[in-house]
This record gives C-alpha cells, sequence and structure tokens, in this order.
C-alpha cells in the first residue's frame, strides 16, 4: 500500500466534499458552505482552492465571487475516494462484523490509503457491491454513480408508507439509535400521522412497535415513497 502525503488526504476532503454539497446538479459550493463542511477556515479554504484551480491539472473551477464546481479530473479523483470509503465500509460491516455506528470512521481513515489493487480484491470478495450498509450507492470503477429520487424524512407533511433509502453515516450515535428501532437501508416505513414540533410518530415493517423520532434524527433518513396499499 502506498501511504499518501497529509497534503493529498486533505486535497481528497476537498474534493469529496465539494462532490457531496453540490449534490446530483453538481452546483456550484460557496466557500462558507465548505468552511463550515471542514471545519476549516474561509481564508484557508480560498487559499486551498486556488491552489486546485491553478494546478497543471486543474481539479476544481473556481471563481472569486461564483464559488467552486469540481473539474472533470477533479470529479473523477472524488467520486474515487467515495468508491473506496463506501467499498470499505460494506467490507468492515460484511466480512469484519464491525457495528454498523463504526464503520464510517473507520473508512474515513482508510479511504485515502488503500491502493487500486486492494481496492479491487475488496470488490471482488464482496460480489461487486453497488450499495453500502448505509443505503448510498457505490459509484462504478468508471465513475458513474446510481442516483434515486429520495426524499428527507423531515420534509414529509403528511402520513404514507415509504421505504428507507439509506441514513446518514455521520452521526455514530444517532445511527446506533436508528438502528435499535429497526431503521435500515430497504425497510418498510409508516409515517403514522402528520408530524408535529415533537417529530414523527412511525412505525417499521408491518406491524411494527410505534415509536417517535426526532426531527433531528429524521434529518438524517432519505426515503423513497411507496404507492398507497
Ligand atoms: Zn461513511
Amino acid at each position: 500500500m502506498t501511504r499518501r502525503s497529509g497534503n493529498s488526504e486533505s486535497v481528497d476532503n476537498y474534493l469529496k466534499a465539494i462532490l457531496a454539497l453540490g449534490g446530483p446538479q453538481e452546483s456550484r459550493v460557496t466557500i462558507k458552505a465548505l468552511s463550515v463542511q471542514l471545519a476549516v477556515a474561509p481564508a484557508s479554504v480560498t487559499n486551498m482552492l486556488q491552489k486546485l484551480a491553478a494546478a497543471e491539472k486543474p481539479l476544481v473551477h473556481y471563481e472569486r465571487h461564483g464559488g467552486v464546481q469540481l473539474s472533470k479530473a477533479g470529479r473523477k479523483r472524488a467520486l474515487e475516494i467515495v468508491r473506496h470509503h463506501r467499498l470499505i465500509e460494506t467490507f468492515l460491516y460484511r466480512v469484519l462484523d464491525y457495528p454498523l455506528d463504526e464503520v464510517h470512521a473507520e473508512a474515513e481513515r482508510l479511504e485515502h490509503f488503500i491502493s487500486e489493487r486492494f481496492e479491487e480484491r475488496i470488490a471482488a470478495k464482496l460480489g461487486h457491491p453497488t450499495i453500502d450498509p448505509h443505503g448510498h450507492s457505490i459509484p462504478s470503477l468508471e465513475g458513474d454513480v446510481a442516483v434515486t429520487e429520495s426524499i428527507l424524512l423531515a420534509d414529509v407533511m403528511a402520513a404514507g408508507t415509504f421505504r428507507i433509502h439509506s441514513v446518514s453515516d455521520h452521526d455514530g450515535d444517532q445511527l446506533r439509535r436508528m438502528e435499535a428501532h429497526g431503521i435500515a437501508p430497504g425497510a418498510r416505513l409508516r409515517v403514522r400521522r402528520p408530524p408535529s414540533a415533537a417529530g414523527f410518530a412511525l412505525s417499521i415493517g408491518r406491524s411494527g412497535k410505534p415509536f417517535q423520532l426526532s426531527r433531528d434524527a429524521a434529518e438524517q433518513v432519505r426515503l423513497v415513497k411507496l404507492p398507497q396499499a
């Protein structure tokens, strides 16, 4: 395995953050949003973006007041890191029996260091998975990534039945609590009545016990609407 320098790790994290914040539309990302996401001062963000834009093969397109977008090369690199991350999470969860709430932090560290050969072996061992344990699409080697239309649970206004698309991997504690309720990708989730300020009245599966989920937690869950039975 080649160990990449600390500097390229931080470049990777910038590219990943721009990819995530830009969303499927690949919209321009503001310095402010990046600064919050990376917990780095705006001046340092600007500094780094200028460097990435001035590279021989620019990784971003950056305009002082227009924000930033990934270049073709930057997007390719960002998707490669995301592929590493999600394959590692899947491997840790399925093969090494890591608890679901621990795989993200471990993958954050390892994603920068694995070789292409290691990546290939993990993918083959797992049968070339397309979805990670949180429900997120794993980009293909060619950089294709499946996009499914999904909505945030927090944006649901009325009672209804849904399939859980994905759960954010960022907050381990919340993940553990949600897992205990059965909130996992693929599960059937019922919103029992319109949400209140306190949160969401939910149940999982056809006969799951009702429980309450906070608005905060609802920000972490994405759903696909099911046709009304
Ligand atoms: Zn993760």
